[in-house]
């Protein structure tokens, strides 16, 4: 019986070593979710579409432009982006976002010459 309590302290000490090992970075980046750069390495796509029902008004973000703007890292996640956007038709604040995987028409058009 001792011994088992011997080897738990031993491995709550090394899980404790680790968590403060990758903490600072990993969890971090993990809690915020996505930043402009990992959408933009993801080749994530993330359009704006206006809740006004007499506007409707779409835009894809521009990734890079934004990423510059509020840095690489800054997050990017719904909650972070949409109190910061508003529809450049109508003005709206009522504002939601789509994240989309990489639909650009060069993927698809490689796709297709692959055929
Ligand atoms: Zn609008």
């Amino acid at each position: 019986m001792s011994g088992v309590e011997g080897s738990a302290g031993t491995s709550a000490r090394q899980k404790r070593a680790l968590v403060r090992l990758y903490a600072p970075r990993y969890i971090g980046r993990m809690a915020k979710g996505w930043t402009f750069q990992s959408l933009i390495d993801a080749k994530m796509a993330v359009t704006a579409h206006c809740h006004n029902s007499a506007c409707h008004h779409r835009q894809v973000l521009d990734l890079v432009k934004l990423g510059d703007r509020f840095g690489p890292d800054a997050p990017a996640m719904a909650d972070d982006l949409i109190p910061k956007l508003k529809c450049a038709k109508c003005g709206s604040k009522r504002v939601g976002l789509i994240y989309t995987p990489d639909t650009t028409p060069n993927a698809y058009g490689k796709a297709k010459d692959g055929r």
